[in-house]
């Protein structure tokens, strides 16, 4: 069985068709690893932009991609297409963390007149194998943690390579994946691309709900409780809808302060996510006896 790693290198570009900016792939690495996780060959392409002529300073810095390298760059379409025939016989094709998969579906559109996609038979992502084993040696932060991270954790210096280059980025979770490695996880890990969700998943937009009364609202998400005395606090007016955020002053029936309470809710693919946060309003004497009202972030 053959494994491959890649990773992508994009830069941010106008898109003048949509009037945005969009990743464009400018490179593409990849290496692909026997039975053992032993590393037996390895993929390094360039792109050249068909959307911008220079690439950004940040990139450059970045990954060492200059716009000379840029412009002596292949066709995008050819770039995947040397790809796939170097992962013809990957059973499993692996990325640190999906956003090279979601960089892969923002380029579907600069493929769509030749024809080329991106082919996979299964997927894993590498980064949620990896803090699998980090939690199982104690490291307990739930956030998602960068590559560079990941290999000091794991006792691999990534001075010898130059990170943010495709090729060798790939390397380190070759390195990574043969430290890592546990059946069990790997199994559970699995994501068949020929299963139609795995795409729909990708091309999900998930986008911000702006009113009150939508259904798929949790309620019991709208709920405080005071930071005192852990009552329930009461709301004293509507909810308000304003960048992004509901927002609506409480007040605690016991303590009799008031708080600002805010909730954030998101539409995803496997549902809603919530960001909620409390602030206390401050009662301030003046001098001249009159009360104001100061909010204590
Ligand atoms: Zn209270």
């Amino acid at each position: 069985m053959e494994y491959v790693i890649f990773d992508l290198e994009w830069d941010n570009v106008f898109y003048k068709k949509e009037k945005r900016f969009i990743n464009q792939i400018l490179q593409i690495g990849a290496v692909k690893l026997d039975s053992d996780f032993n590393i037996i060959d390895s993929l390094s392409v360039t792109i050249r932009s068909t959307l911008s002529k220079r690439v950004t300073g940040r990139f450059a810095t970045l990954t060492g991609i200059t716009t000379e390298k840029m412009l002596s760059g292949i066709p995008l379409e050819d770039a995947v297409k040397q790809f796939n025939e170097f992962s013809r016989d990957a059973l499993v094709t692996m990325t640190w963390s999906d956003s090279d998969l979601y960089t892969i579906v923002e380029n579907e559109k600069l493929l769509k007149n030749s024809g080329v996609s991106f082919n996979m038979n299964f997927y894993l992502d590498l980064q949620k194998l990896v803090q699998a084993k980090m939690r199982e040696k104690g490291y307990e932060n739930k956030n998602q943690v960068s590559l560079e991270f990941a290999a000091e954790f794991f006792g691999i210096s990534t001075e010898e390579y130059s990170m943010h280059t495709a090729v060798d980025d790939s390397t380190v979770c070759g390195r990574l994946l043969k430290i890592c490695y546990n059946e069990d996880v790997f199994k559970t890990l699995l994501r068949d691309t020929k299963d139609p969700e795995f795409y729909r998943r990708l091309h999900f937009k998930s986008y911000p709900i702006t009113d009150i009364s939508d259904k798929a609202l949790d309620k019991t998400q709208f709920c405080f409780c005071c930071p005192e005395c852990s009552t329930k606090l009461n709301r004293i007016s509507k909810w308000k809808y304003r960048n992004r955020w509901f927002s609506s002053p409480f007040r605690c029936p016991k303590c009799n302060d008031k708080y600002i309470g805010r909730v954030f809710a998101k539409m995803n693919f496997d549902g809603v996510t919530y960001k909620k946060r409390l602030s206390k309003i401050e009662k301030k004497e003046v001098s001249n006896g009159v009360q104001s009202v100061s909010e204590k972030m």
